[in-house]
Formats: structure tokens, sequence, C-alpha cells
């Protein structure tokens, strides 16, 4: 079978083959397909099963068990928090502040303006021209005292990494609950609920499929002392914040993912790294324009565009060509509206429609990249000669 080369690993990741082992036996008729809420011996194994994988997610993340609130994946932990906060605040003196970035996904951006429908008001923090949180602006969003905030660990186009730390404790004298949305952040680089906890920071989303778990398992890691309200109400599962009978399985692999994490990180920052200066290197001789170079990005991920050049388009060819590539996010891709992260960094709108994000993942090799480069060279030499015939 045609495998094209796989470079969009912020999308989703392949599914490790030690994660499938560690779910089978909770998806087939061995003794793990009970009902974790059972009280016999099959519903045992599954619950153990649980609690077993809660204790891996907490141990990669830096958490407590206690502080796992399984979900269905990244989409619901950010809807939970932000939704689930709001449910439990009394309206008290109106209007009531919100506050997220500019360059959020899709999951954080759209709870939030529902919010602001109901009357809420949101204040979308702007970014600098590397897609930072802009000191002046959050100082200002921060002077209205919303009662929460979510601002993103590392952004899913540009790779570009908040200082999470920093604007936590910021936002501890406005006393407001604050979140991360760290979906693209876990497994590509250290980081610790416990310490951010401890900085100010209340809450973080997790996603399984990011880190060569299964699609469909996530997590919100929450401080207990948030009041937080179920977006699912039932038999009471995951203390109450998200009733349904789990999904087994994808938990399993979720944790096993997880606990897989702790030899992956180590051996491969620097791997990734190498990787991604030799794809810089080719794509600045190109001519592209890489997007949030020189601040502190993801170290697997490069978002570019080359001048002239349509986004969508050179994703066509590069796939025809056996690449697997993405036009800005992958979730947004039947979206034709340039990147709304590049629009926030103050990226034309022209410059904007020609992004591509490559994402290289632990299976990649240099190889696949110098070929992947003179692929990409060919391909837009022959673009910018059908553009020129066409003129
Ligand atoms: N947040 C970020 C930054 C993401 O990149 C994604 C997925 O693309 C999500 C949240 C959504 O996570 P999930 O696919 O698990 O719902």
């Amino acid at each position: 079978m045609f495998a094209p080369v796989y470079f969009d690993n912020n999308a989703t990741t392949p599914l490790d083959k030690r994660v499938l082992e560690a779910m089978l036996p909770y998806l087939s008729d061995q003794a793990g397909f009970g009902n974790p809420s059972s009280r016999h011996d099959y519903g045992r194994r599954a619950r153990q099963a649980i609690d077993e994988a809660r204790q891996q997610v907490a141990a990669a993340a830096g958490a407590d068990p206690t502080e796992v609130v399984f979900t269905s994946g990244g989409t619901e932990a950010n809807n939970l928090f932000i939704k689930g906060v709001a449910a439990g605040i009394k309206p008290g003196a109106l209007p009531l502040h919100l506050a997220i970035s500019a360059i959020e996904h899709p999951c954080v951006r759209e709870p939030a303006r529902e919010l602001a429908r109901q009357g809420w008001q949101l204040h979308e923090i702007a970014v600098d021209n590397f897609g930072r949180v802009d000191e002046d602006d959050y100082a200002q969003a921060l002077a209205r005292k919303p009662r929460l905030i979510s601002v993103m660990l590392a952004n899913n186009e540009t790779g570009t990494l908040q200082d999470i730390s920093k604007l936590a404790q910021q936002a501890l004298a406005a006393g407001s609950w604050f979140h991360t949305d760290a979906v693209q952040a876990l497994g590509k680089l250290e980081m610790n609920f416990r310490e951010l906890n401890a900085a100010g920071l209340h809450a973080m989303s997790i996603s399984a499929h990011k880190i060569s778990g299964p699609k469909g398992a996530g997590a919100l890691l929450l401080d207990k002392r948030v009041d937080i309200r179920p977006l699912i109400a039932g038999g009471g599962h995951e203390r109450g914040l998200r009733s349904g009978t789990e999904n087994v399985a994808a938990i399993v692999g979720f944790g096993r993912a997880c606990e897989l994490l702790r030899t992956r990180l180590a051996q491969g920052t620097a791997e990734l790294l190498a990787l991604r200066e030799q794809l810089e290197h080719g794509l600045l001789q190109l001519g592209a324009i890489i997007f949030a170079l020189g601040a502190e990005r993801l170290p697997n991920t490069v978002y570019f565009a080359l001048p002239d050049i349509d986004g969508e388009t050179l994703v066509g060819k590069l796939d025809r060509a056996g690449y697997a590539v993405a036009s800005g996010a992958a979730c947004s891709s039947a979206n034709p509206e340039p990147s709304h992260v590049l629009r926030a960094m103050g990226v034309a709108a022209e410059l904007a429609r020609g992004a591509v994000r490559i994402s290289l993942g632990s299976a990649n090799s240099a190889a696949q990249v110098a070929d992947f480069l003179s692929v990409l060279g060919d391909t837009v030499f022959k673009l910018r000669r059908m553009t020129a015939l066409a003129g």
C-alpha cells in the first residue's frame, strides 16, 4: 500500500502498537469488558484499569490522580472548563468578564464566544508578531478582573509557547480561575501541573491522540477548589463532573501512552530539533517565510508560507507527491478564511493564505526531510512557472 510520509503530527499521531496491545483486552470478550461501576469481578477489573490509567496520566502531567477528570478529548475538556466554571458563577455584579488569548483553538474560542452571546464581556488578548501574549493588553484584561482566563500553552499552528507560569502568577491578584489548553504541549516538552498550580494555574486540558494514544480520550486536570458544574449530568461518574459509562479501552490507551512518554521525551526532543533545523534551513533557501521564527516554539512544528503560492494548492500538490502536511489548522481546513492565529500576529491576509504547517513526529527521518525539500523545490518551481505563464 502507498503510504505518504506523515508530517502532520499536530493534527493527530499514529497509535503506538504498545498502546493498542494495552487496549485490546478491553475491546474484546476477555475479562476487561465489564462496566466499571458494576460490583462484580468484571466491573472491578475495568475499574482497576481506569484507576491505573488515572495514575499514569497524572504522573505524566505532574498532577495528583484525584485531579484528573477524564473526558472525550481536548475539545470536551476545554468546554468543560469554560462552560462549567461559568455555570458555577452567581451573576452578582454585572457584567461578568472572561479573557482568552486571540490565538486559541476554536474549542476554547467558540465556548467563550457563546458566553459573550449570553451577556459576558469577552476580552480576546492581543499577541505580538511571534504569537506571544501582549503584556500591555494582558494587563488591561486583568484590570477588568475576569472570572476566568484561558491561554494555551503551545499553539497548534505556530508551535509558539506562552510563559504560563508568569501569566498565571499575574492573574492571581485578579482572582480569576486560570486555565491552559496544553493539548499540543503534552509529550513535546516537560510540563508539570503541580508547579504551574503553585504559580496560580487552576486547570489544564490534555488529549490522548496527540501522544500516540487513541482518539476520543482526554482529561481536564483540575484544582479541586474550582467551583465547576458538569456539562453532562447523570450517574455521577468522574466526581460528578462527567457522567456516562467510561470509555475504558480509550482511557487505558491514554494511560499507556502517557507512561510511554517518559522515555520518548528524553530521547525525542533533540532529534526533533535537528530535523526542524534541517527543514527550516531548506525552507529559507527556497525563499519561505517561517512564522514565529525566533520565538520559543514546540520542537516539532514549522509553519511557513512561500510568497505568491497558495497554501491549499501546495498542500494538494504535496499530497499527490506523497507528503501529508496541513494548511492552517487541520480542524479548520474546510474554512477558506486565513488563519486567525496569523491574522492576530499581524500577518497580511495574502501571506496567511499561503500558510502550510509541517509537524514532525518520532517516525520522521533526515532522509525524509531532505527528499521533501527537493520535492517542494520542484513543486514551487512548477507552480511559479504556471503563474508566470498565466500572467
Ligand atoms: N486544543 C488544541 C490546541 C488542539 O490542537 C486540539 C486538536 O487539534 C484540541 C484542543 C482538540 O483536542 P481533541 O481533538 O482531543 O478534541
